[in-house]
């Protein structure tokens, strides 16, 4: 899927945070991203690396694992 927050510049991949064990859809250019159950829309964005510190984590200690584009 292309992402509408930064106007198809990126694509959106699956990923898994393991050390969360969530699982998100992140943009690979603007580092939007979506939690599971949001709809993946423009008004729903967060950016990542405020989800993951909201988490409790940041995103250097996250454990991200990238399960691809094909979702
Ligand atoms: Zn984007």
């Amino acid at each position: 899927m292309i992402c509408q927050r930064c106007n198809g510049q990126g694509e959106i991949y699956k990923a898994k945070v393991k050390n969360l064990g969530i699982t998100l859809y992140i943009c690979d250019e603007c580092e939007a991203c979506w939690d599971e159950d949001s709809n993946i829309e423009l008004s729903t964005f967060q950016d990542l690396s405020t989800f993951l510190e909201q988490k409790g984590t940041s995103y250097n200690d996250a454990d991200i694992e990238d399960l691809g584009y094909n979702w």
